[in-house]
């Protein structure tokens, strides 16, 4: 049944921010909960990330039959996917025909920004003030803004002489861009960069990749859907959201064999094989322990390090396009479609600007310090401002005028990743503290829109207008948290889930001890009656 038609209104019971796969289902559950809600999405569309980021091969990472809604069988028997791994322009697709399918639009300001967002006490509301000159006071307020979608700007000297055209894949724009025949640069390599690579190499006449850090990219064994699989999954779709709940990441993946040390060099070799040959995140866990132990670790990178010297031919590039810098799975494993074969046209060429950094970015091109390069277009795949970016962008702060940010200098304090204690009915979704980027995002979402839905509905049964985590629960949460990374071989190493401190301390942003287990610490919160949250 929908809800209240209530775009308008200016004081709903939620404002939801962002209108990604977390907005666009808060906003169907909330709604048939019975709470007014508005949403509040900078964008002209629904979408989100899969919106914003239509650059040329962008394309998901998890299998598609596993990552999209399964909140409602209907909806899912709705939809076929037309690879294993969709490209962007089918998910976008698939996301507006969800919009259309619920009436989800009707409750969403588009092309509108939120820019502050204060807690005022005495009122028990929060003040969210728009760069369309709009204020709205919900009682709560959901961040869906999505941890992956605030752009990490280029900051390159020059960049505004540059007379051809740049663009960033997390900004694409959404007219023709025409790369054919044209020279062509791209700077970033993690798993934007690869897949713009991959497809631009076709048909740009000249590419010029700048790296700086060599990534693990393994084939992703894209395909059309297997039939039988769909069958499956569909027979079994009353269970299989709690069936994905149950795993470590959110999708059916092959369990580890043993310890790396359990076999023979001929038998590990034979795993690999077998994972290799079955493409997706599966390499990351041919071995239970090769994410902990270094070794461990050590037979696998060896093994994608060989592949990648054997699709390579030119002796210089493949120096470089090597991954030497990290131990495989510490950043997240690039899924490719023929990525290292693009190296052996004539087209493509690679700088390795550890070697020879870019010095400025000129009228004509791209200067490094040994060379420089003449470009049409400059491509940046240069990442996001994760976890954060988008809540500071945003202005968030509590009644004493503090940030999540500046409470978070040390690392980000949640309880369960879903609220911060000092920023009363403030919620984020997927965020730090929660499985987030490591799992499925389409079932965190969900799941985390049901976790907040339920909380939200008791406190109305109950009659309570305020609520934040005890500062004890979250203390304890936070030791948790950190237990799970402990051993981790990935929170040694700095990439955008490692927060290090001066102190040299690391803290691990997302919950890393599996969506399993997260949704069993969540389920008996929700069970006992929230006793980590504080009401009033
Ligand atoms: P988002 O999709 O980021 O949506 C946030 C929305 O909030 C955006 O539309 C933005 O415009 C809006 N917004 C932000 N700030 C404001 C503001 N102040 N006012 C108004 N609106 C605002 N994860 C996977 O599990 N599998 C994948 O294959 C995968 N592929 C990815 C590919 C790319 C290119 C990227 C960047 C991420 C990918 N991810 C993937 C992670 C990704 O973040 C999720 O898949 C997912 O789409 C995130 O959805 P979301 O709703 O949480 O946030
Ligand atoms: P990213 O992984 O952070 O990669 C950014 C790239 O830009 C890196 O190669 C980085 O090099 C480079 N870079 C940054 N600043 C630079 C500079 N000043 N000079 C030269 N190089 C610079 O970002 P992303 O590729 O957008 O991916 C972010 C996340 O989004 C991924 O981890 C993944 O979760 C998700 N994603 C998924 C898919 C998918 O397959 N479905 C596609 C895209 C994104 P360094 O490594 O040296 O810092």
């Amino acid at each position: 049944m929908p809800g209240p038609d209530n775009c308008r209104t200016t004081e709903p019971d939620v404002v939801v921010v962002g209108a990604g796969i977390g907005g666009i289902y808060a906003i169907i559950r909330l709604r048939k909960l019975g709470f007014s809600v508005v949403g509040i999405e900078a964008a002209p569309e629904v979408g989100g990330v899969w919106y914003h980021n239509n650059y040329p091969g962008s394309r998901v990472d998890l299998e598609s039959d596993t990552f999209c809604y399964l909140f409602d069988e209907g909806l899912y028997r709705s939809w076929t996917w037309t690879d294993r791994y969709a490209a962007q322009p089918e998910v976008l697709a698939y996301l507006t025909h969800v919009a259309d399918r619920f009436d989800v639009r009707r409750s969403i300001r588009f092309e509108t920004r939120v820019v502050s967002a204060r807690w005022l006490p005495e009122e028990r509301r929060h003040l969210v003030e728009t760069d369309s000159g709009g204020v709205l006071k919900p009682r709560f307020l959901i961040m869906a803004t999505g941890q992956l979608s605030r752009p990490r700007d280029p900051e390159f000297p020059g960049l505004s002489s540059f007379q051809g055209d740049w663009y960033q894949t997390s900004r694409w724009p959404h007219h023709e861009v025409d790369l054919a025949g044209k020279r062509v640069g791209v700077i970033g390599t993690g798993s934007s960069g690869v897949q713009t690579i991959t497809a631009v190499s076709k048909i740009a006449s000249q590419l010029t990749v700048f790296q700086r850090t060599p990534h693990f990219s393994i084939p992703a064994q894209n395909r059309a859907p297997d039939e039988s699989r769909r069958q499956r999954l569909r027979k079994r779709f009353p269970q299989l959201m709690s069936d994905l709940l149950q795993s470590a990441a959110g999708g059916f993946m092959p369990p580890p064999a043993g310890r790396a040390a359990d076999f023979g060099i001929e038998e590990q070799h034979q795993l690999m094989e077998q994972r290799w040959a079955f493409g997706s995140q599966s390499l990351l866990q041919v071995f239970s322990d090769q994410l902990t132990d270094w070794e461990s670790n050590t037979v696998v990178a060896e093994f994608v390090r060989d592949k990648i010297r054997d699709a390579v031919h030119d002796p210089k590039s493949r120096a470089s396009l090597v991954p030497d810098a990290y131990p495989m799975g510490t950043k997240r494993l690039i899924l490719d479609t023929g990525y290292y074969e693009a190296y052996n046209q004539d087209n493509v060429s690679l700088i390795d600007v550890r070697k020879d950094p870019i010095r400025r970015i000129t009228r004509t091109g791209i200067e490094t310090r040994d060379t420089s390069v003449d470009l049409d277009v400059i491509i940046f795949a240069m990442g996001f401002e994760a976890f954060t970016g988008a809540l500071d962008e945003a202005n968030l702060s509590n009644d004493a005028g503090v940030s999540p940010s500046q409470l978070w200098e040390r690392g980000p304090q949640t309880y369960l990743g879903v609220q911060s204690h000092g920023f009363p009915n403030l919620f984020f979704l997927t965020g730090p503290g929660s499985p987030s980027v490591l799992a499925n995002m389409f079932l965190g979402n969900v799941y985390h829109v049901d976790l907040v839905g339920g909380l939200l509905a008791h406190m109305r049964a109950k009659g309570l207008t305020y609520v934040e985590p005890r500062p004890e629960s979250q203390e304890s949460w936070t030791v948790i948290q950190a237990a799970t990374a402990e051993k981790l071989i990935r929170r040694q190493v700095d990439n955008y889930m490692v927060k290090v401190n001066d102190d040299g301390s690391r803290v691990y942003i997302p919950y890393a001890g599996g969506l399993n287990r997260y949704v069993a610490h969540c389920q008996d919160e929700a069970d006992a009656g929230y006793p980590g949250f504080a009401f009033a």
